[in-house]
């Protein structure tokens, strides 16, 4: 891959000082991206959320728009500024390009001579990711675990990822629904990024992650960055840390959830949760599928498709016979383990990057620090346990 994140040496090595680009000069950089084959994905209005879609100019940007994000609240407000990305994070994650919803993996048509399979050939596409957050920007390092670096490989995220180039935007602002200072994950860019970008009102503060990044910045009319930029950025930042009031105690819930699997705050979670799998759809990292055969209307042809799936899903467990989780309780039981827990000795990195979207977009305004924190935090257990 040619932008696998490089280590600290590399990218001492090629970082030239931070310099500034103009906010009238964004439309450059957008130019020079489409101009050299990419599909630039970035965040723009639609059906009242900041959601990721193609966008060619800068007025397609959310200019002036922020939200407000609680438990299962989202809502968009008006800001006093015409800030390009004063918001946090919305419903989209940089996962539904580098590892779709549906994909059609083969395809079986019938012949004179019988059915003949054949692999169906995915389309090369070359996305430009302009807004990556810190959080989603470890979503997708723990998602190349899972994907490239676990003994399995899968080609379609493979070919997505390699010829993705990342522009990352640091936060000046956080959700009520952010905690990723908890889980070590932002809200400053630190790693994996081509371009990391901090938004001040006359422009941005550049910083070069890669080789990539910085050819691309050899192309930017770029100035020298003023030491009064510097320290507006620096500000700028601190506020995004000083907004986080969400907080998890991530290590004592890496060791203590799994030693709570009967502990009654499941049932009372189950009591509320729909088992709807909105939390697993809108999280960077959740990677469960299935696989289907859709056959067509004239039985002529079947088309073999990898949907996303949830482990809320009733049938997902379902093993000879029936589902092994056949209740909600189970179900949130096994996500919440599983991203907090388990996936560190699956992967050796947590689930969870603290971006807070599974709060959010709960339909009943579920939150897991709250659930992981309730069901960790009895120290009379502990004794129990120990017992
Ligand atoms: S579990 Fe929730 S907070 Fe954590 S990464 Fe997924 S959506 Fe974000
Ligand atoms: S926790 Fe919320 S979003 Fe997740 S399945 Fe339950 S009701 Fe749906």
């Amino acid at each position: 891959m040619t932008n696998t994140l490089p280590t600290d040496t590399e990218v001492a090595g090629m970082t030239p000082a931070a310099s500034f680009l103009p906010r009238s000069a964004l439309q450059t950089l957008l130019d020079l991206l489409l101009g050299q084959g990419y599909q630039v994905i970035g965040p723009r209005l639609d059906q009242g959320a900041i959601v990721y879609d193609s966008l060619e100019r800068v007025e397609d940007l959310p200019a002036g728009w922020t939200e407000e994000q609680g438990p299962g609240l989202y809502r968009l407000q008006r800001r006093d500024d015409d800030a390009l990305f004063g918001y946090a994070v919305g419903p989209h994650s940089w996962k539904r390009f580098l590892f779709p919803p549906q994909v059609n993996l083969m395809r079986s048509q019938q012949t004179d001579d019988g059915w003949r399979m054949s692999e169906v050939v995915q389309p090369v596409v070359r996305y430009a990711f302009l807004g990556v957050r810190a959080c989603d920007l470890a979503a997708i390092a723990v998602q190349d675990r899972v994907f490239l670096q676990s003994g399995f490989v899968d080609k379609v995220y493979q070919q997505r990822r390699e010829q993705a180039l990342l522009i990352a935007i640091n936060c000046t602002m956080a959700a009520a629904t952010c905690f990723c200072t908890s889980m070590g994950s932002g809200p400053r860019c630190q790693q994996g990024y081509d371009l990391g970008l901090t938004e001040l009102p006359s422009g941005f503060v550049v910083e070069v992650g890669s080789e990539r990044g910085a050819a691309l910045a050899a192309n930017l009319p770029l100035e020298p960055l003023q030491d009064e930029q510097d320290q507006a950025a620096e500000r700028a930042r601190q506020r995004a840390v000083d907004d986080i009031g969400r907080r998890l105690d991530r290590d004592r819930v890496q060791t203590v959830l799994r030693e709570r699997l009967q502990h009654p705050q499941w049932d009372a979670v189950a009591e509320r949760c729909l088992s709807c799998a909105n939390c697993t759809l809108v999280c960077p990292t959740c990677f469960c599928t299935s696989v289907d055969d859709v056959t067509n209307l004239t039985d002529q042809e079947v088309i073999r498709e990898r949907r996303w799936d949830s482990c809320f899903n009733f049938d997902f467990s379902h093993i000879s016979g029936g589902p092994v989780r056949d209740q909600t309780r189970s179900r949130y039981r096994q996500w919440l383990t599983h991203k907090l827990t388990t996936w560190v000795d699956q992967f050796g990195t947590s689930g969870c990057v603290g971006c807070g979207r599974c709060i959010t977009w709960c339909p009943v305004g579920i939150d897991l620090t709250v659930e992981a924190t309730l069901i960790c935090q009895d120290q009379d257990a502990d004794a129990e346990t120990r017992s």
